[in-house]
């Protein structure tokens, strides 16, 4: 019920964003929420629910995930409010090549002058501003102005940064090159394994069977799958709050319970509910595709 509730969600949110000027109607991409610490030199300054992340080190600051154009004064809004400065960020990463994480690169870009690195099969789409994307290659109001990378990524590599490490791994199927974060973060004694999860749903539309834009498209979810099954995870975040129950969260760490974000059950049960949702859609498909024939 849950899982179905959020899906639906999803899928609304989505075709919000896509039908035209209806996009402003969808206030959680472009809602400020309070900016804040989430553990060590992680912190959140994305929207109501466009995840954002700062990785602070010494050397200068990582953004994850630009969002929306219209978003970025808001971002920088965020980091200032935290103490650290906007031309501080060196590197920009992203979870995916969607507009709704990577329209701002752009602007960010220009406004920091950091360096834009993006997963290989992801490059292609974010160097035509969208128009090169399986999906939404052709639909207008998913474009956005196009950003140079500066480092193109492959599966495995590490980003590093002032004694940060971050790894990208490959989790494609919602976008070819989509990207799942992890790194460690040390709060007192403990190490923290961090996941920032880059976006396992099946948007509403996609062609898992007899996609002659990506064809392998089931065969990359799968292998999602078995990547997020894989990861030791404590801290689970991703490219959007509704991903982690990003507000109640918020609210329970306000309350000053101990900190909320380190949820590793939640992770196992979210890697659940979206593989069981693939599973579901792929059956559904398959079922279809048969009928047709
Ligand atoms: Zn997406």
């Amino acid at each position: 019920m849950w899982r179905n509730a959020k899906i639906a969600l999803g899928a609304l949110i989505w075709t919000l964003a896509t039908v035209g000027s209806t996009l402003a109607q969808n206030s959680d991409w472009t809602t400020p929420f309070p900016p804040f610490h989430i553990a060590s030199d992680l912190y959140y300054v994305g929207t109501n629910d466009l995840a954002s992340y700062l990785i602070t080190t010494p050397k200068g600051n990582i953004l994850i995930n630009c969002e929306l154009e219209a978003d970025v004064p808001m971002i920088k809004a965020s980091i200032e409010k935290l103490g650290f400065r906007f031309k501080d960020t060196k590197i920009l990463l992203i979870s995916h090549a969607h507009f709704d994480h990577d329209a701002g690169c752009a602007a960010i870009k220009e406004m920091t002058g950091a360096a834009y690195m993006v997963m290989d099969a992801d490059v292609p789409v974010v160097e035509s501003g969208g128009k090169a994307d399986f999906q939404y290659g052709h639909s207008a109001d998913a474009l956005y102005r196009l950003a140079k990378v500066d480092r193109i990524l492959h599966d495995g590599d590490e980003v590093k940064l002032g004694g940060i490490v971050l790894l990208a791994h490959l989790t494609p199927g919602h976008t070819k090159g989509c990207t799942t974060w992890t790194t460690k973060v040390t709060e007192g004694n403990k190490v923290y394994d961090v996941v920032i999860v880059g976006g396992p749903w099946v948007n509403p539309g996609y062609k898992l069977v007899n996609n002659t834009e990506y064809p392998q498209i089931a065969e990359d979810y799968e292998r999602m799958f078995r990547v997020l099954k894989s990861l030791p995870c404590d801290i689970f975040l991703g490219a959007h709050g509704s991903y982690f129950g990003l507000q109640a969260k918020y609210a329970a760490m306000e309350q000053g319970k101990t900190n909320p974000f380190i949820d590793p059950e939640g992770y196992k049960k979210y890697v659940k509910e979206a593989e069981q949702a693939f599973h579901d859609e792929l059956a559904k498909q398959k079922l279809a595709a048969n009928r047709g024939h």
